[in-house]
């Protein structure tokens, strides 16, 4: 499996805004945010898209969900509403082989999405 930049970070080989671990999931900013809140969720386990997502690893990816939920909760962010995307292969906008959860949040999110 390739080596990736989100795999360095979970090394602690390149820097990041971690804002959020535990033994499962790390969390952090995304160096390029789409929105005032925009953090990335990712299983420590590299998984490179949600193709390869197995039955057995179905409480990992609840796992990245409630991490999610529970920072946006955290932030502020429940009631007014947030968005959660994961981008899969070429078509969905995935640029990095490493399963990741963005979590948007902080303005109204349009619909449909580009
Ligand atoms: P995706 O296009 O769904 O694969 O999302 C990859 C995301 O990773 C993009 O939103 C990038 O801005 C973000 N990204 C790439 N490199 C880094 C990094 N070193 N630290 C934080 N976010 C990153």
């Amino acid at each position: 499996m390739p080596d990736t930049i989100f795999a360095k970070i979970i090394r602690s080989e390149i820097p990041a805004d971690i804002v959020y671990e535990d033994e499962h999931v790390v969390a952090f900013t995304d160096v390029n945010p789409q929105a005032p809140t925009h953090v990335l969720f990712i299983p420590r386990e590299p998984i490179p898209t949600l193709n390869d997502a197995t039955p057995e690893q179905a409480e990992l990816l609840g796992r990245l969900l409630l991490a999610a939920a529970a920072y946006a909760r955290k932030q502020g962010l429940a009631e007014k509403g947030y968005r959660v995307v994961v981008n899969c292969n070429e078509d969905g906008g995935q640029t990095v082989y490493h399963l990741h959860l963005h979590l948007l949040g902080g303005r109204p999110m349009l619909w449909p999405p580009g």
